[in-house]
Formats: structure tokens, sequence, C-alpha cells
């Protein structure tokens, strides 16, 4: 039950005139993002202009209620996740796009879906860039606040690299205007890069200025399949060293694509035992995507490097990729995962202390991830109906995601920190940037209403109780 407080600052929001739920399925859904961790909020209150951002932020800072800012809830780290309840605000309904074509910028609502920017873009000729697999979901706000990436960001960047600037209020409901619309200025430090990637810690996004480029008119598929895990890095260091820039190079490792051919043969994975796979899409003007095609066949020959020969056999490669995720659920009913970012020249020596701590552990580690970027989905399976091996699993994730900072690399290339990986941050984070960190917090929000608990903010979650099962999102 709320406290006292709570009920007074929700009858507040309601008195001015704020649209709050506050009990049934509107309440479990705020409570939960796509790691299915789950804390009640006391309510919901779905902002649909700037004014409701102002006034909810206003009220909870009166009454010092937690707020915490919700796109979509396909987060993975359990950013959105009220887990101080309070109240839980959701942006989805400011959702507005539109596209000034001779700028090649759109102006969208925090809310705006971001396969729908890109939709809207494409009207003009235009592409929003970055494709979060979850783009049919997932929010601009939401993509803003997790610095989200997608398969094209090996060519065009994460969020961060296509926001060109961005609405925030501050806690106490205060507008800033952060960056401007312009492809340049140099005036001052810019604000809008403090909103990218702090996951509505230090502000609500209310609205953003995207930049949008000329859509490609053509795109070509090619798949490799090496003969091994590290033959497959090898590829990835010969295409960086090459002057090719494709838009997208996926990699699955032996153990995913084994899954992928077991679990679906119509996926007709055409490989030998133990080969690894790469993806590679190129995309541009139809003679250079074709001359691009033909020089990565003719680099990673030695892998069987082809092009798609037509549409249907683009959609087959995509069809083995697709199946990854779901497919290695074959090696266990559970798994823990980690989306660590490694320097492109450490990624063949780290799999083998990766794979090597997956042989002493004997937990499965299937892995695939954006190749071109460094930004690696590594998972441990284990039993659940086995005793202890969830710990198991969670300690040697812990070893990894060390490893990987230890080798120059990020405890995160994509998904965030929210509230799971706040033990993390001392792996990347030393005392002193921790520390300028929190003081930065302060500074937005010096009563730490905003998003309490998460990256490494006061309110930490201590002891993080499992997921829930059993429960269906959209996207699923
Ligand atoms: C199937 C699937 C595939 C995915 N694939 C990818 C992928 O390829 N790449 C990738 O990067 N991620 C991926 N994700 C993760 C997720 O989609 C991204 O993190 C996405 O950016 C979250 O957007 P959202 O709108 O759902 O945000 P939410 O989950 O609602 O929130 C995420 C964080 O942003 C904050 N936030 C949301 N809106 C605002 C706002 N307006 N102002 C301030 N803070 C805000 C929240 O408080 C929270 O901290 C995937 C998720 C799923 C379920």
């Amino acid at each position: 039950m709320p406290d006292a407080n709570t009920l007074r600052a929700i009858a507040a929001m309601r008195e001015a005139g704020l649209d709050v739920a506050d009990s049934g399925d509107d309440l479990f859904f705020a409570s939960l993002d796509h790691s299915r961790h789950s804390f009640m909020p006391a309510a919901r209150v779905r902002a649909r202009k700037d004014c409701d951002i102002c006034s909810a932020l206003k009220i909870a800072s009166e009454f010092g209620v937690p707020i915490c800012p919700r796109g979509s809830g396909t987060g993975c780290s359990g950013g959105c996740v009220p887990v101080r309840g309070g109240v839980v605000l959701d942006l989805s309904a400011i959702n507005f796009i539109e596209v000034f074509p001779s700028d090649r910028m759109a102006r969208v609502g925090a809310g705006a879906v971001t396969a729908d920017v890109d939709a809207r873009a494409a009207q003009f000729g235009l592409m929003y860039a970055p494709d979060p697999s979850s783009h049919k979901y997932s929010s601009i706000g939401g993509n803003i606040s997790c610095n989200a990436g997608g398969l094209r960001a090996a060519k065009y960047g994460n969020t961060r690299e296509n926001v060109l600037a961005l609405t925030a209020f501050l806690p106490d409901g205060r507008r800033l205007e952060c960056g401007r619309p312009l492809k340049k200025f140099s005036v001052g430090p810019n604000l809008r890069d403090l909103f990218i990637g702090s996951e509505g810690t230090f502000g609500v996004v209310a609205e953003a200025w995207l930049r949008l480029v000329p859509r490609p008119r053509a795109r070509l598929a090619v798949i490799a399949f090496p003969r091994s895990d590290s033959d497959a890095f090898d590829a990835v260091e010969k295409l960086m060293l090459s002057p090719l820039t494709p838009a997208i190079c996926e990699f699955m490792d032996a153990d995913t694509l084994g899954c992928v051919r077991a679990k679906n043969p119509s996926a007709e994975v055409d490989a030998p035992a133990g080969a690894a796979a790469l993806l590679l899409e190129f995309d541009g003007e139809p003679i250079q995507v074709r001359a691009d095609a033909e020089e990565a066949e003719r680099l990673l020959a030695g892998c069987g490097a082809r092009a798609a020969r037509d549409g249907a056999e683009a959609e087959r490669f995509w069809k083995i990729r697709r199946g990854a995720s779901q497919a290695m659920y074959l090696l266990a009913d559970s798994k823990v995962n980690q989306d660590i970012a490694l320097p492109l020249s450490s990624v063949k020596k780290y799999f083998e202390f990766f794979k090597k701590l997956s042989r002493e552990t004997g937990l499965p580690s299937p892995v695939f991830g954006h190749s071109g970027d460094g930004n690696y989905h590594i998972h441990f399976m284990y039993d659940s109906a086995v005793s202890g091996a969830r710990e198991r699993a969670w300690n040697a994730m812990e070893a990894a995601v060390k490893k990987a900072v230890e080798m120059g690399g990020a405890v995160s290339g994509e998904h965030g920190i929210g509230f799971l990986k706040s033990k993390y941050m001392p792996f990347q984070h030393g005392a002193d940037e921790l520390e300028t960190m929190r003081a930065l917090k302060k500074m937005f929000d010096p009563k730490n209403i905003l998003n309490p608990g998460k990256i490494c903010f006061p309110g930490a979650v201590k002891d993080i109780p499992a997921p829930l099962t059993g429960v269906r999102l959209p996207w699923d």
C-alpha cells in the first residue's frame, strides 16, 4: 500500500487534470520491462503534452515522491522499472513526427516509435538510421535514454550520433533546450549529451530533433560461414582492414548457429558442422552496393562468402540471424546475458577467455552480436531445475564482464545499466568518475526523485529478486 504522502501526490496529479491510472493491468505493465523484473508503482501517469510532464514532475518534487520515466518498456536492464515505487511517467502518447526534408531532420515526440520515424522519413526518400531489433515497439525517448544501437550502428552509429537536439524537463519542472537543430554550432558545452544514455535519471526527454540520411536505393546481403569462431574474427579483421564499410556486420558463433540449424531446418543453413556465421549488408547506390558485395565475396572467399541472388535469398539469410535468440534455449531453459562492447582488436583474445570460462563452468555459452562495432550479446545457459546453476551462471557472467572491461571494453554496448548492472559500474569507472556522475545527478535532481536506484545513483536494489516467468509482452 503506498504511503500517505504518495497518495497525496497522486491526488494532486488528478486534481491537476493529469491522466492517472492506479489499478489493474495498467499498473502491472508499468511495473516491468523486457527483463521481466517487476516492482509495482503506486500510479501511472500518461503524459499527452509537455505541460503534463512539467506538472507531474513539479508535484512529484513537491511531495518528494519517486517518478520514473517510461517509453515502451522494451528495455533489457530494468531502466524503467520503478524500483522505489512512486509514479511511472508514461511518455508513449507524445508521439508526433514532423519531417523537414531539406534540413534532413525530423522533430519527434519522446513517445514516437522508432520504426514509425523511419517509415515517415521514407516518404521523403530519407532514413532514420538507428534500428534496434525492437524498433517496431521502442520509443525515441527510450532510445535516447539508453543510447540504443542497432544492426546498422556499424555504419551509422548509435542513437547518440543521430540526435541533434532535445528538450528535457528537470525534476523540478524546468524546461531545458539542449543543443540546436543545426548541422553544426560551437556555443559552449552541449547539454544534449548529458541526457543521452543517462537512462531518465537526469531529466525527462519530451522531444528530439533527429538526423536523417538519404535512404539507400539498394541493399545487398552477403553471408559467410567461417569454419570456426576464430576464423570468423579473422574475417572481420580482414574486412576492417579493407576500404569496405558494411552497414551491417552480424556474427553468430558456432554454438548459436548449431542451435539455429537444429531448431529450424527450414532456415537452410548451408555450412559445415562447427562453422560460425557472418551476415553482412551493404547499402547505398546500386552499382556501389554490387561492387562492395563482390569485393566482400572475394575477401572472404575462404569462408564461402556469397551475396544473395535475390530478395527471397536475402530473406533466407536473415531468417538464420533472426532465429538466434530463441534457438539457444535448446541448450538449457534459462539464460544470463549481457551486451558487452570490445575493441575490435581484442575480440579474438577475449572469446578465447570466454569459451574457456564456459568449459570450466560447464555452462553453454552461445554468442551473437554486432561484429562491425564490437558489441556482443554473450550468454551463459543454465538449467533452472539444477540447484545453484543460476548463481553459477551469474558468477561466470560477472567474470566475463570484468574481463571485457579489463581488455579495454565496456559493460554495455547498447542496453544500458538500469538497476540490473549497477554492480558492474565500478569495473569500468574509477572513484573520481563515479563521484562526478553522482555530483551531476545531485545537481539535476537534488531530491533524488527521478528514477532512483539506477546506474550508480542512490536507492540501489540490494537483493535482486528473480524475474517473473510466464508473462507475455507485446514483442514476444
Ligand atoms: C526484442 C528486443 C530487441 C532489442 N534489440 C535491441 C537492439 O538491437 N539494440 C538496442 O540498443 N536495444 C535493443 N533492445 C532494448 C530496448 O529496446 C532499447 O533499450 C530501447 O532503447 C528501449 O526503449 P523503450 O522506449 O522501450 O524504453 P523503456 O524500456 O521504456 O526505458 C528505457 C530507459 O529509458 C528511460 N526513458 C524512457 N523514455 C524516457 C524519456 N522520454 N525521458 C527520459 N528517460 C526515458 C527509462 O526510464 C529507462 O531508463 C531490444 C529489446 C527487445 C525487447
